[in-house]
């Protein structure tokens, strides 16, 4: 299933305007960050679909998986199909500061946050 869903997922992308964007792009110069986005993509849907399917072999089902998409899309009070994390206040300057990283890009205070495994994909 999770095969499928892959596969279904890159095929929305293509639908959706993904080639009309970066047609759109080339003409800003910009073309080869989407195309290192879309490597990215592509990279983690390849990864996903190993994980998955080692995961399968241990006896885990389409079914938890779904489950647990769904709990952790939740949990951070919006189930929108992704997951996102409230910026930090920086506690010297006040700042927001994005989640994930180590100072406060305006005054350099360390966050104190930690990079998590799947920091920088
Ligand atoms: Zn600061």
């Amino acid at each position: 299933m999770i095969a499928g869903y892959v596969m279904g997922q890159r095929a929305a992308a293509r639908a959706s305007g993904m080639g009309a964007v970066s047609d759109a792009m080339r003409g800003l110069g910009t073309v080869t960050e989407v195309d290192a986005l879309n490597e990215r993509v592509n990279r983690l849907l390849l990864v996903t679909e190993a994980m998955w399917t080692l995961l399968k072999k241990d006896g885990h089902t389409d079914e938890e998986l779904t489950a647990l998409i769904a709990e952790l899309d939740g949990s951070d009070g919006q189930a929108d199909n992704r997951k996102t994390t409230a910026p930090l206040t920086c506690k010297t300057c006040g700042s927001k500061v994005a989640a994930g990283l180590a100072k406060c890009q305006i005054c350099g205070t360390a966050t104190g946050s930690l990079p998590g495994p799947l920091d920088g994909i």
